[in-house]
C-alpha cells in the first residue's frame, strides 16, 4: 500500500520524464493478474494505453489513475560505509494498484539522482524483469516485474546503450535506508511517522504488542533471516547488498548484478564490481545480520520514546541477536528438505556442510546437483549414482553417497514419495546468467522472443519442460565467466 509521507523533507512530487516511441520488450501476465489489469489473446493489456503508463509517458489508463507520483528520500551504508542521504534517483513511485505500490525504474532524474542521468538500460531492466518472476515462481519473497518498455533513447554507460523502464511491483518499496535517513537526519516525527506507516499497513499485529517498535524490529530481523537463507538454498547472491537495498518488507529489492550458482564456489562473487568480496555468496548471511543491525541503530530514538537510550539499546541488541538463531534454523530446514529429509537429526549440518564442501571443492554444479539428488535409488549401489563422476575425489563422494542413503534408510525414506518432495523444492531451472545474456543480445537487436521464452520457462522452475532441457545445463565455457557489474 501506498507509501504516504509528503513534504520536502520525504518526497519529491514529480512527474516521469518521457521515452520516445515506446515499445514492449517484455510483460508479465502473473503480475498483470496481480493487479487485475485485463489482458488480450497474446497476453498483453487490452488496453493500449498501458504501454504509455509503464514507458512513464501517461499518467492514466481507461480504468486507474496515477495524479501523484514522487520520489522517496533514503539514505545508506553502501559497501560497508556510511554514504549519507541517497533516495530514488531514478524510480518514480507512480501509485497504487490493487494494494501494490507500481514502480518506474529508469523513468527519469529526481532530486535524488545525484549525478545519475535517472535512467536504466535495457540490458539490466531485462535482468530485472527476469530475475524478480523467477524469483517469486521458486516461493521466494520478491518484488515483482509487470514489464520492461524499450526505447531507442540512447544512454550512456561504458558505450551508448538505449533506455528501458521496468515496472515493478511491491507492497511496499520500503528500505532500511528509509528509516536511516530519518534517524541521521535526527527527524524523529517522520521516524516514527515512517514506523506507524509500516506497522499500519505491513505488520498489524504489532500494534497490539506491548512495544509495537520492538516488535516490528524484531519482525523485520526475522523475515530478513528467513529470506537471506531462501536466497543461500537456491544459490542466490544479490551482489549489492547495501542498507539502501535491503526490504523491511524482507523481500528481495532492487536487482542488479545479481547472479545464480551456476559452480558451486562457496565464495563466489556476483559483483564484478565488488573487489572485496562483501557481497560474496557465504557472507550474505552475516552481512543481512549487519544490515539488521543498521536498522536497529535507526530504531534507538524509536524504543527511547518510552525509555532511556541504555535499555533501548539493550532490548534492540538482544532482539539483533536472534539473527543467527531464525537464520540457522531455517537454513537447516531447507537444506533438509532439499535433501529430501523429513526428520531432524543430530548430523544432519554435517552433512550438509560435508556436500557443500564437496561440491566447493569439484565445482559441481549447484542446481544440477541437488536435482539430481531427487533421482538416487537407495537401494543400488552407490558407484551407480551417476553424479558421482562430477566429483574429483570418488571415494569422498561415495562415502558422502553412503552415509546420506543410511540417513535417508534411517527415516524409511521410499523413493517415488522424496523424489516428488524434492523436485518441489529444487528447481530445474534458474535465471542463468548465460541464459539472461542470450535473452538480452537478441533484444538489443530487436527480438524480443527470448525475453518472453525464458519467463515462460522461469515461471515454473520445478517442472520437467522436458522441451527445454537445455535451459537446465550450466553454461558452456565460454560463457561461465560473464562480468556483471554495478553499471545499469
Ligand atoms: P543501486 O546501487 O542501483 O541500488 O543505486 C544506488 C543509488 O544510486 C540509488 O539512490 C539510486 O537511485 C542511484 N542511482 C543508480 N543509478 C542511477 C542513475 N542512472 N541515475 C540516477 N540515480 C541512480
Ligand atoms: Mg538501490
Amino acid at each position: 500500500m501506498a507509501f504516504t509521507l509528503r513534504g520536502d523533507d520525504a518526497v519529491q512530487e514529480l512527474q516521469p520524464s518521457p521515452i520516445p516511441a515506446p515499445y514492449w520488450v517484455g510483460f508479465s501476465s502473473s503480475a498483470a493478474k496481480l493487479v487485475n489489469i485485463p489482458l488480450n489473446d497474446n497476453g498483453y493489456p487490452k488496453d493500449e494505453s498501458w504501454l504509455e503508463v509503464l514507458a512513464g509517458n501517461s499518467l492514466q489508463t481507461q480504468s486507474s489513475q496515477f495524479p501523484h507520483p514522487i520520489a522517496t528520500v533514503y539514505s545508506g551504508h553502501q559497501f560497508g560505509v556510511w554514504a549519507g542521504q541517497l533516495g530514488d534517483g531514478r524510480a518514480i513511485l507512480l501509485g497504487e494498484i490493487a494494494d501494490q505500490e507500481l514502480q518506474l525504474k529508469g523513468a527519469g532524474k529526481t532530486l535524488y539522482s545525484r549525478m545519475g542521468d535517472g535512467r536504466a538500460v535495457l540490458r539490466s531492466s531485462i535482468r530485472e524483469f527476469l530475475c524478480s518472476e523467477a524469483m517469486h515462481a521458486l516461493g521466494i519473497p520478491t518484488s515483482r516485474a509487470l514489464s520492461v518498455v524499450g526505447s531507442d533513447l540512447p544512454v550512456l554507460r561504458e558505450s551508448i546503450e538505449t533506455a528501458a523502464v521496468c515496472a515493478r511491483l511491491a507492497p511496499s518499496f520500503m528500505r532500511v535506508g528509509h528509516f536511516e535517513h530519518f534517524a541521521s537526519t535526527q527527524n524523529i516525527a517522520r521516524l516514527k511517522e515512517l514506523a506507524d506507516l509500516l506497522i499500519d499497513q505491513h505488520y498489524p499485529d504489532c500494534r497490539i504488542a506491548k512495544d509495537p517498535y520492538l516488535e516490528l524490529f524484531q519482525q523485520i530481523c526475522q523475515r530478513n533471516a528467513n529470506l537471506v537463507a531462501q536466497w543461500q538454498a537456491v544459490g542466490f547472491c544479490h551482489g549489492v547488498l547495501n542498507s539502501d537495498n535491503i526490504s523491511v518488507l524482507g523481500i528481495t529489492i532492487d536487482y542488479g548484478p545479481f547472479g545464480f550458482l551456476d559452480q558451486f564456489q562457496i565464495d563466489h562473487i556476483c559483483n564484478h564490481s565488488d573487489q572485496g568480496g562483501r557481497y560474496a555468496y557465504h557472507r550474505q548471511p552475516q552481512i543481512m545480520h549487519w544490515n539488521m543491525a543498521c536498522l536497529a541503530s535507526a530504531f534507538i530514538p524509536l524504543l527511547e520514546l518510552d525509555r532511556s537510550q541504555e535499555e533501548s539499546q539493550e532490548l534492540l541488541t538482544k532482539a539483533l541477536s536472534q539473527f543467527p538463531v531464525v537464520y540457522g534454523q531455517t537454513w537447516q530446514s531447507l537444506f533438509r528438505q532439499k535433501l529430501g529429509l523429513m526428520t531432524a537429526q543430530e548430523d544432519d549440518v554435517q552433512l550438509i556442510e560435508s556436500l557443500l564442501q564437496a561440491m566447493h571443492d569439484s565445482k559441481v554444479d549447484f542446481t544440477q546437483l541437488f536435482r539430481g539428488l531427487a533421482d538416487i535409488n537407495i537401494n543400488a549401489p552407490v558407484t551407480e549414482i551417476k553424479m558421482r563422476n562430477d566429483f574429483l575425489d570418488r571415494d569422498a563422494i561415495d562415502q558422502w553417497f553412503a552415509d546420506y542413503i543410511a540417513r535417508l534408510k534411517s527415516e524409511s525414506s521410499i523413493d517415488a514419495e522424496r523424489k516428488l518432495n524434492m523436485n518441489a523444492v529444487n528447481p530445474k531451472y534458474v535465471l542463468r546468467n548465460h541464459l539472461a545474456q542470450v535473452a538480452i543480445e537478441k533484444a538489443q537487436h530487436k527480438d524480443f522472443s527470448e525475453v518472453t521464452k525464458l519467463l515462460k520457462i522461469l515461471e515454473s522452475p520445478f517442472d520437467e519442460q522436458e522441451q527445454y532441457t537445455e535451459y537446465a545445463s550450466p553454461p558452456p565455457p565460454d560463457l561461465s565467466a560473464i562480468e556483471v557489474s554495478c553499471s545499469s
